[in-house]
């Protein structure tokens, strides 16, 4: 408490990412980075930036990534807007679409920092907990006068997913709420809905160079959605910082959407390491929710979580565990490399 603080930042939460230590003695496997490096275009992309191209501000549109994402996707330029990683174009959509007089909804267990930032926006939010086995109540949405729906997909950190059809059931039940679908995780086994957004004027899709793109520390996030919400971002954004993304990632961010093959590539050994490694872990004993994420999200019926977030700690294999209701018994473990995932299950066949 700081007599400098005005009452809002008294009364912040923030949330608290997982721990990035500063030395390397640790097998990461606990903020859901990639394991694989990303494609050697990026690099070179962003070597490519001169000083003169340093010396002057970025393009504020961020013109040739916009077109970039727009002809990934199929949609059109104005219905794409970018940020610096989808926290970002989360925090701007929190203040675009919701109303503080009308809650907005979401899940518990979900993302946790969707209630920080309806707390920064002095919002409502209406939490619907997960049923018994961590899936989402869906009518329960529909059924809440809402302000808006936010839903990861898939979620986090259970890593399970909703389908397709469930996404168009909610879209048509709250057609006159954003409903925002966070797809950090979705390459890694589900099916996007950024088809959809042609259809319907109340779908934001966010999505993330951070994780399928090995691009974490970049920075790049990204929505799609129908015009009209895409230019409520806009408002948002050029009434904060019209600059967003600075130029390094502009180029490193083009370079990655131009490297299909080395992004099908890496994903799909990211998938197959995840199935290898949760056949293991059943074999251990252990619970695993069905992941469509590159992390599974696990439990043992005879071990502490945090007994085994210690244990793992000091065996040099770094994992994230909540101290929170009803998943404290759970670690989420990022898929690293097979090497890697060998070294976690080692250590956890000494602990077990
Ligand atoms: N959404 C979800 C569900 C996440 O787990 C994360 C990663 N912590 C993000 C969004 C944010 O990712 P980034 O800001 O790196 O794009």
């Amino acid at each position: 408490m700081s007599k400098f603080w005005s009452p809002l930042t008294a009364s912040l939460v923030p949330y608290v990412p997982g721990e990035q230590p500063k030395d390397k003695k640790y097998i990461k496997l606990n903020t859901n980075e990639n394991p694989y490096p990303p494609s050697p275009k990026v690099l070179e992309a962003i070597r490519s930036v001169t000083n003169d191209d340093l010396r002057l501000y970025p393009d504020p549109t961020c013109d040739a990534l916009v077109r970039k994402i727009a002809g990934y996707f199929d949609v059109a330029p104005n219905q794409v807007f970018v940020g610096n990683g989808s926290d970002e174009v989360l925090a701007f959509a929190f203040a675009a679409f919701f109303n503080p007089a009308r809650p907005v909804v979401f899940a518990d267990i979900t993302y946790s920092f969707y209630k920080v930032y309806a707390e920064f926006y002095q919002l409502k939010a209406d939490i619907i907990p997960l049923d018994e086995q961590f899936k989402l109540p869906l009518d329960e949405f529909s059924r809440r006068d809402s302000g808006g729906i936010v839903i990861p997909n898939p979620n986090a950190p259970t890593a399970m997913l909703i389908s397709l059809d469930d996404i168009r059931t909610l879209l048509v039940q709250n057609p006159d709420q954003v409903v925002l679908i966070d797809e950090a995780y979705i390459d890694f086994g589900g099916e996007s809905a950024a088809k959809l957004v042609k259809e319907y004027p109340n779908l934001l899709v966010v999505q993330t160079l951070s994780k399928s793109r090995s691009l974490a520390g970049l920075r790049v996030g990204w929505a799609l959605g129908s015009e009209e919400l895409i230019d409520g971002l806009n408002r948002v954004k050029n009434s904060f910082n019209s600059y967003t993304l600075d130029r390094l990632a502009l180029a490193g961010a083009v370079a990655a959407f131009e490297d299909e093959a080395y992004f099908l590539e890496t994903t799909a050994k990211v998938i197959t390491t995840r199935e290898a490694v949760t056949k293991e872990l059943k074999e251990l004993g252990f619970t695993v929710t069905d992941s469509a994420a590159n992390f599974v999200f696990i439990s043992h019926p005879d071990h502490a979580a945090e007994q085994l977030f210690q244990q793992l700690r000091e065996r040099g294999v770094l994992v994230r565990y909540f101290k929170q209701p009803r998943i404290d018994q759970y670690l989420r473990v990022t898929v690293g490399t097979d090497e890697e995932m060998s070294a976690f299950t080692e250590a956890l066949k000494e602990i077990i």
